[in-house]
């Protein structure tokens, strides 16, 4: 079917009438199916327009293969705009014709005109993209002050930056104890966000921005990397979140605080998506150590989503068991007084058959136990130091991800000398390196998550020699400690090992 895409706004001035402009493109169509998408009293520059988009709705579900205007205009006023719709027609094969200025896709020479467009908008873009980055970001590399009070532990004292009059942080003795209490408590107890406020509270300790303290501000303070003492992790961490990083590797030495700031949407908290905003080096010292802020930050990034799931206290396998047949997770059902695993890929898009026969809890739990006693027995006949392991893994993870990073980037520095075949071809690399970054920081996470300091191999031990005696809870940590995940299937029972 031919769109006929016909706008006008209010003013009228801009354009002839709604029927003049359907004529025009009527005329280019022979004895074809079509349909006229009409967006009247709407600008050019308004991308909301209600016939705009049913016709680009239409043309993703491929009812569309061709879309005529009378004008160029008519699509768009702006040259950004105009490049990213032409991309979205070109991307579902529908081709282009303007009536009145001879521009159809469909023809070389159209295609070739378009192609010319399109350069200019990249350009057009990059040199935006540029300036918009350059003031942006612009303060923030020298370290300065970005303005506000000072964070919770710090008091604000004046310095000079090349000449320049700012502002940086001191230690402000009376409150540094309590700031690193909270990071404290956070990371080594059980206490929620809720329990530290009232601690606080109860200390009758003043919060920077006065008033009682609730979960929200001790939440900002642990999300904060102004108080941590920035290294390399620290650099990986916000960079693999799609932040803006305005030092160089080599900068993040383990000593200074962060600034990170950008754009903030005023229904949003800040620091829960850090994406496109920037990270830089300030000038004060920080005082966390960069292992305890992270594990806080993954701590808080799962808490969110245990809050959605429910805790599953059930096992200590819970949330490592996977079907056999699909890879599903299966879950805690229980029936009176047995419990056992189900998989969920039934209900999912998955559609698996599941088990013929209930898989009770405590027989997977039998098997995995008997496992994890040899896997331990290995381990200290080897003598290995695990928490060497552990960083090794985390090393070695860390230099993938460098690695990747950098073959993105020289793919993307190719993209600039490279015809559109050829940048295809790169796009999908891309993609793909991406993916395999993805399940990089998905596996640092875990090592990271799961090996919390306070847990040293020792204790690990203690638990599964133990095993009776030990907590639900213990016992999650051991098996986190060495398990990636459990498959399960009729018969048999499979145990995927992390080292
Ligand atoms: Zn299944």
């Amino acid at each position: 079917m031919i769109a006929i895409y016909t706008r006008q706004s209010v003013d009228k001035k801009d354009s002839l009438s709604i029927e003049s402009q359907v004529d025009f493109c009527k005329r280019e169509i022979f004895d074809q199916e079509y349909k006229v998408y009409t967006d009247k009293g709407y600008s050019g520059g308004n991308t909301n327009r209600p016939a705009f988009e049913t016709m680009l709705s239409d043309i993703k579900a491929g009812l569309i293969e061709k879309v005529i205007v009378y004008k160029l205009d008519r699509i768009s006023r702006s040259i950004l705009d105009f490049a990213r719709i032409i991309e979205t027609f070109k991307k579902h094969n529908v081709d282009f014709q303007s009536s009145t200025e001879k521009f159809d896709t469909s023809t070389p020479i159209g295609n070739a005109m378009l192609n010319i467009t399109m350069v200019f908008a990249q350009l057009e873009r990059e040199t935006i993209q540029k300036r918009v980055k350059d003031n942006y970001y612009q303060r923030g590399k020298k370290g300065f002050y970005i303005g506000g009070r000072a964070p919770f532990g710090y008091i604000k004292v004046e310095t000079k930056v090349e000449g320049l009059k700012t502002y940086t942080f001191d230690i402000d003795k009376q409150r540094v104890e309590y700031l690193m209490k909270i990071y404290d408590l956070y990371a080594n107890t059980d206490m929620s966000l809720g329990q530290i406020s009232n601690y606080l509270n109860e200390n009758n300790v003043a919060a920077a921005e006065g008033g009682a303290w609730d979960s929200s501000k001790i939440s900002r303070i642990l999300r904060n990397p102004v108080y941590v003492k920035a290294d390399g992790d620290i650099y990986l961490y916000y960079k693999n979140r799609g932040c803006i990083i305005s030092n160089a590797l080599e900068e993040f030495i383990g000593i200074y605080g962060c600034y990170l700031y950008g754009k903030r949407e005023s229904n949003q908290r800040k620091y829960t998506n850090v994406k496109d905003h920037a990270l830089s080096i300030a000038l004060h010292e920080g005082l966390i150590d960069s292992k305890t802020f992270l594990f806080c930050q993954y701590k808080l990034d799962k808490n969110k989503q245990i809050k959605n799931v429910g805790k599953g206290k059930y096992s200590f396998l819970s949330g490592k068991v996977k079907c056999g047949y699909c890879n599903y997770s299966m879950s805690v059902y229980t029936s009176g007084e047995y419990k056992y695993f189900k998989c969920r890929g039934k209900t999912s898009y998955k559609n698996c058959e599941g088990h013929k026969r209930p898989i009770h809890v405590y027989e997977v739990e039998d098997v995995v136990e008997g496992l994890l006693f040899e896997k331990m027995n290995e381990i200290k006949n080897a003598k290995l130091k695990v928490s060497n392991i552990e960083d090794k893994e985390k090393n070695k993870i860390n230099l993938q991800i460098i690695e990747i990073d950098e073959q993105i980037e020289n793919l993307i520095n190719q993209m600039a000398h490279s015809n559109e075949i050829v940048e295809d071809y790169i796009n999908k690399k891309i993609l793909n390196l991406d993916e395999q970054k993805k399940k990089f920081i998905d596996e640092l996470k875990k090592v990271t998550l799961e090996v919390n300091k306070n847990e040293p191999i020792e204790k690990i031990i203690e638990y599964i020699e133990d095993w009776d005696n030990s907590s639900i809870e213990e016992k999650k940590k051991a098996a986190g400690y060495f398990i990636n995940k459990v498959l399960v299937k009729d018969d048999e029972v499979v145990v995927d090992w992390k080292l």
